[in-house]
Order: C-alpha cells, then structure tokens, then sequence
C-alpha cells in the first residue's frame, strides 16, 4: 500500500490486505480452520508465551477475521482491535477487561435497550456498578466517579434522542481522572471518528451499518493506544497487577516491545479465550463485504436520510420529528462537530395520533420493512410501543423516551423517491379520518 494517508473510501478496500501470497487471490480467504500446524516446539512455546504473535486457535484469531480488525483499525487510526461474535458480547467485553467485582463505570442513559440491559442487570449480577448519567451535562460523569471507576461509556449517536454523544468534553474529563472514555460508535462509522476526539476504545456492532446487509451478526473493539494503563496502576488492576488468567502476566509491562496494546491483547488472550465469544471465519468475511462499500452507503443513506427528515416535518400526520440534520442552535453546532459528511441513517418521529397511529403507519407500509434491526442497506421502520418497548409501562416508555406515537427510520439506499412515496402513503393510511 502508498504509504501516505488513504482516505476511508480506499482503506475500506485495501487496508491491510493485498492478495493471497500463495494463490494470489484478490478476495480475502475464508480460512475455515481451528487450528494452525505448529513449526516446531520452540514456535508453539513461543506463541503460547506471547513472545512472537501467531495463529494458534481459531477461538483465539483467525486470519480472515484479522483483516476485518486491521482494516477496522486503520479506518479508526487506532493500534489493534478484537473481532467478536456480537455487538453485545464487544460491549461486554470491554468493561470486562478493566472492571471487577466492587468496581463501577459511569454510562450515559442514552443508549441501546441491549446495551441498557446488560449495564443495568447483568453487569449488576457480576457485581459491577454502572451509574447512570445524563450526556448532556459532561460534567455529570466527573461528579459520578470515584476511586473506583473504571470507564466512561456512551454512544454517538443513541436513540430515540439522537444527540451526538460530547465525545471531547466527557473525555477531557477522562484524561483529567485518568479514566477511559469508550464510545459504542455501531450508529456513525465513516461519519465519526471518536478517536479525533479524544475517546481511547470504540466498540461497533458489526452487525448494522458495517456488515450493512442484514446478514451476519459480528462486533468489535478497536484500541487508540492513547491512554496510558500503566500511569494510572492502582485503577486498572487488570493490566497492572500480575494476571493470574495468563500466568501471572502484568499486560502493560509484557506489551512494551510491542507497543501501546495491553488493553486490546488482554481482551484477545483473557476474555476471547476464557468465554469464547469468537466471530466465525465466514462471518468475517461476509462483514468484510459490507466493510469495502460502507463509505459508499454511508453517503447514500445520509442522503437520503435528510430528504426524508425534511418530508416528515411538512407532514400533517406528524407533530415532530428528530435528526441531527435538522438540529438547530448550539444542538445544530455540536452535530455538526461531532459528525462530517452527513448526519446518519436514524430517524425518530412522533405520530400525532398515538399508539393506533403507530399501528397503523407500520401496517400500511409496503416497501419498507417492519424490522427490529438498523443499519441494513435497506430501509427499516419500527413502531417500539407495540414491539420492543411493549411490555413496559407507559412511565417507563416515556423516561426511555419512547412515547406512544413515535416510530424509528433506519433509512437504507433505495431511491428517495420510492422511499417518500411508501412512506406518504402509510402517513396518509394512518391519519385519513383528519
Ligand atoms: N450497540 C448498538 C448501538 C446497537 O444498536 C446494537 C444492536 O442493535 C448493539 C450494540 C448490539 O449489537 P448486536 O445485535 O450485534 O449484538
């Protein structure tokens, strides 16, 4: 590869992959294998003891999934990444690689009901505390954190409010406490680049917009290398402190001839080993496919994304509609900091009429599909009071900011005219007694 700096739309095809040294092949090989055949004793000892980087378990790494990480990694400008098996097992493991038992993170409340579910409960259950805060005062994360919190959290661009997490403020607060601020990016790859901005780990669902054709589920963490783990020893016990998961290894100190990669290596040889939620090889591949035409996606679906925005604020039906190309004021500025070129796929909107509204919209539409998913090439809707959000009380609908009216876009790359005609015509179904 040139060795000056490639833009996205080149990287996305060629980071880190030319061709296949002994087939010459273009396309990245699905290496469907567990194992690797060891040169000798020495060789196998020596990967073992993490002297010399090698294949040795699929569980471990595989050769179709490195692509997917370094490429991943170049598109970030970050030194490593990890390729799981979901967006969720990403989310879990990068608290898991700073945080035990006794220790807390602080999180924004905006974000994805998985991910708020896995924070509230099941990080609960292993005896990490998440506190809540909300993003939009960054100084609530200073104010929540103490001796023992381990990680900032939040996402770019989270639902239903779609406000464009304050990625610089939250983590100039971090580089102040020395605490790590990770960003759940899966909402605006191409669009942000957190580590610009001073986050120091991203964690992606591969699965939405980066696979970006519904076919595969895949996640991912990918390492700046910026935070210093071994300036801050006492609050990140788990790569400072000998590791008795890999032999008494301190992360930060084994990892100095290699560079600033503790936290992504511990992830790989720790917690992929130990609970095993590895990508398949042919999963890699088929993300690697969405991977070489996101840039391209990322255009169309903005595009289109906008159009239909400003549609859906004439419409009668409509008493108000969310997107950060819409924002105005200070909300308009930090969107547009935050984000370049373009302002993302999600769209919120409230139906005047209420729940029969919602009900009603979802089942007139024809093109679009009724789908619990978001990133898809195509274009998806969900009403989340008669699905996702059913079964809460309408309270607690509405501090998650699901109220009864309103509906989620995941906006594809269809024509935007085909777009805009199903979508009238549902709106038009959905209010025809007005
Ligand atoms: N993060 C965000 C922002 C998501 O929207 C999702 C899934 O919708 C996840 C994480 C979890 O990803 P996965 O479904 O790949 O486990």
């Amino acid at each position: 590869m040139p060795k000056e700096r490639l833009r996205p739309e080149t990287l996305a095809l060629h980071a880190s992959y030319r061709r296949d040294e002994t087939t010459r092949s273009i396309a990245v090989p699905i290496y469907q294998t567990v194992a690797y055949q060891f040169d000798d004793v020495a060789h196998a000892a020596s990967l073992f003891s993490l002297e010399k980087f090698g294949n040795i378990y699929t569980r471990i790494m595989n050769p179709t999934s490195a692509v997917l990480e370094e490429r991943i990694t170049a598109l970030e400008g970050g030194v490593g990444a990890l390729a799981v098996s979901s967006g969720q097992a990403a989310s879990a493991f990068s608290i898991q690689n700073l945080a035990r038992s006794g220790d807390n993170i602080i999180s924004s409340t905006d974000l994805y009901g998985g991910t708020w579910n896995l924070f509230a409960n099941g990080l609960r259950d292993l005896g990490i505390e998440v506190r809540f805060v909300d993003p939009s005062t960054p100084e609530n994360f200073r104010t929540a954190s103490d001796d023992r919190t381990r990680a900032f959290y939040g996402e770019t661009l989270a639902n239903p409010k779609l406000y464009p997490f304050p990625i610089e403020a939250v983590s100039a607060i971090g580089d102040d406490l020395g605490i790590p601020l990770i960003m759940d990016n899966t909402a605006a790859p191409i669009l942000c680049r957190p580590f610009d901005l001073g986050a120091h780990i991203i964690v992606y669902s591969l699965t939405k917009y980066i696979g970006g054709h519904g076919t595969s589920i895949g996640g991912l963490l990918v390492d700046s290398g910026r935070f210093d783990w071994g300036k801050h020893g006492s609050r990140f016990p788990t790569l400072n402190s000998p590791d008795a998961n890999y032999h008494g290894t301190i992360f930060s100190e084994a990892v100095k001839p290699l560079g600033p990669i503790a936290y992504i290596l511990r992830a790989r040889v720790v917690l992929l080993r130990d609970f095993g939620s590895a990508l398949a090889p042919m999963n890699s591949f088929l993300l690697l496919q969405g991977l070489e035409t996101l840039p391209l996606r990322m255009s169309a679906i903005c595009r289109n994304a906008q159009v239909i925005a400003e549609f859906l604020c004439k419409h009668r039906a409509v008493s108000r509609v969310v997107y950060p190309g819409l924002f105005e004021g200070s909300e308009g500025e930090h969107a547009r900091a935050i984000l370049s070129g373009g302002f993302g796929g999600l769209i919120s909107f409230e139906l005047k009429d209420g729940i029969e509204a919602g009900k009603s919209f979802i089942d007139s539409l024809r093109l679009v599909y009724h789908a619990a998913n978001i990133g898809d090439a195509r274009t998806l809707a969900i009403h989340p009071a008669s699905t996702t959000q059913s079964q809460l009380s309408a309270e607690d609908r509405a501090t998650s900011g699901v109220t009864d009216g309103y509906v989620r876009l995941s906006v594809g790359i269809e024509h935007s005219d085909d777009l805009l005609a199903d979508i009238e015509q549902a709106l038009d179904a959905c209010c025809s007694g007005q």
